[in-house]
C-alpha cells in the first residue's frame, strides 16, 4: 500500500480539519494557498505558497499529488480546470462553476426539479421595478452572482429606496433579485458521495445566524420527520445529478407553509457541519477525504446530539464557561488576529 498525497487548494479552517482527517487517516496534505502561516498550513504536511493562477507552481502541486480538492468557492474556475489536466479534482469544474454563480446554481436547481426562491436578472434599475411589479411586493433582496459570503454582496430593498443607488453600491457585479422569504427556519443536509456512486447523508440540522453569519446549528434539526426525509432527498439527488465525488451541503429554507426551498449550494465542508467531528464515527471531513482519495465514504454513525456555536472574533477570549464543561469540544484553528466576524473556532456540546 503506498501513502496517498491529497493537495487543497485553500487554507482556511474548512482545509484544516481535512488535514487532520487525512493525517489520521495517514494521507498526506499539501495545501496551496498565497497566504503564509495559515491555519491548514499549521496541520499539512507541506505547504506551497503561491497565487491561485501561478501555472507553474499549480504544475508542482499536481505532480506531488494523487488527486487535488479546494476548501472554498472562490478558487478560480480556470486554476480548477488548468489542474484537471494533470490530475483528478474533486469535487469537479462543473459543480464548481454552478456554485460559484448563483444564476447558474439556481438554473441548475430547476433543471432538477428542486425548488427556489422566485428570482430575476438584473441589469438596471428598471428591472428591479419590474420585479416589484411582476412579484406584486414591496420588498426585495438583491444579491451578487458571484462572490457572496456571510450576507456580503447582498441588500433588501424597498420600493421608495433610491434603486439607481443601491444597483451603484455593487458596481461592476452581475445582480439576481430574489423574493425575500418568510422562512420558518433555515436548514442544511450535507452529503457525501464516492467513485462508486455511494451516498451518506449528515443533517438536516438547524441553523440559525447573527449579523448574516452563522451562529449556532442545532443537529438534529428538531423539524417534522416528513421535512427532513424531503430535505434529505433533495441534497441526494443533487449529489446524483452532479456525480459528485467529495462533499457538498445544500443550504435550504423551510417556509411557513411547509415548502421547502434551495437557498445555496456549498461545493465543499460546510460550517454547519463541524459538529460530526464530535457527534458521529465519521466526519464530513473524513467523508470528503475518502471520496476525494478514491475510497469509499462510510456511514456517520452519528452517536451523540446537541449543538455548534461558532466562536466568533474576539468570543475566544473567554472560553471558561466551556474549558470546564466535559460535554463542550472546543476546536480552534490557529488563527492568530480575532478580528471582528472573523471565525476563531467552534464548540460542539454534546447532550
Ligand atoms: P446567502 O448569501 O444567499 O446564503 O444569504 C445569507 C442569509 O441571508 C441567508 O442565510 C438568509 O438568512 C438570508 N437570506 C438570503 N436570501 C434570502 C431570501 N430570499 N429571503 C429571506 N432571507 C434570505
Amino acid at each position: 500500500m503506498s501513502t496517498k498525497t491529497l493537495g487543497i487548494l485553500g487554507s482556511g479552517q474548512l482545509g484544516r480539519m481535512s488535514a487532520q482527517a487525512a493525517k489520521a487517516l495517514g494521507i498526506r496534505t499539501i495545501i496551496f494557498t498565497p497566504e503564509e502561516g495559515s491555519p491548514a498550513s499549521q496541520i499539512a504536511d507541506e505547504t506551497i505558497v503561491a497565487a491561485y493562477k501561478d501555472e507553474r507552481a499549480l504544475k508542482i502541486l499536481a505532480k506531488k499529488c494523487d488527486t487535488i480538492t479546494y476548501e472554498f468557492e472562490n478558487i478560480p474556475l480556470e486554476t480548477v480546470r488548468y489542474l484537471q489536466t494533470l490530475k483528478p479534482v474533486y469535487p469537479d469544474d462543473q459543480l464548481l462553476g454552478i456554485a460559484q454563480d448563483r444564476i447558474a446554481e439556481k438554473s441548475f436547481l430547476s433543471s432538477i426539479n428542486i425548488p427556489t426562491t422566485k428570482w430575476a436578472e438584473i441589469h438596471s434599475a428598471s428591472d428591479i421595478e419590474n420585479a416589484f411589479e411582476q412579484w406584486n411586493i414591496d420588498e426585495l433582496i438583491i444579491k451578487t452572482t458571484r462572490f457572496g459570503y456571510d450576507g456580503k454582496g447582498q441588500a433588501r430593498l424597498s420600493r421608495s429606496d433610491d434603486l439607481e443607488a443601491a444597483l451603484d453600491q455593487f458596481t461592476p457585479h452581475t445582480l439576481i433579485a430574489e423574493h425575500i422569504i418568510d422562512f420558518e427556519c433555515e436548514i442544511s443536509v450535507i452529503v457525501a458521495r464516492d467513485q462508486f456512486g455511494t451516498t451518506q447523508t449528515y443533517g438536516p440540522v438547524l441553523n440559525e445566524h447573527k449579523n448574516h453569519i452563522l451562529h449556532k446549528t442545532t443537529f438534529p434539526a428538531p423539524i417534522a420527520p416528513e421535512l427532513a426525509e424531503r430535505a434529505l432527498k433533495m441534497t441526494t439527488q443533487l449529489a446524483e445529478k452532479l456525480s459528485l465525488i467529495g462533499v457538498l451541503a445544500l443550504e435550504l429554507f423551510i417556509t411557513k407553509d411547509g415548502q421547502i426551498l434551495a437557498n445555496e449550494i456549498a461545493p465543499r465542508t460546510h460550517n454547519s457541519g463541524h459538529w460530526t467531528i464530535d457527534a458521529c464515527a465519521v466526519s464530513q471531513f473524513e467523508n470528503h477525504v475518502r471520496a476525494t482519495c478514491g475510497l469509499p465514504v462510510l456511514p456517520p454513525g452519528q452517536h451523540s446530539t446537541g449543538e455548534m456555536i461558532n466562536l466568533i472574533g474576539g468570543d475566544i477570549n473567554d472560553l471558561s464557561a466551556y474549558e470546564t464543561n466535559e460535554h463542550a469540544h472546543i476546536h480552534l484553528y490557529g488563527k492568530t488576529e480575532a478580528k471582528a466576524g472573523r471565525k476563531m473556532g467552534h464548540v460542539t456540546l454534546l447532550k
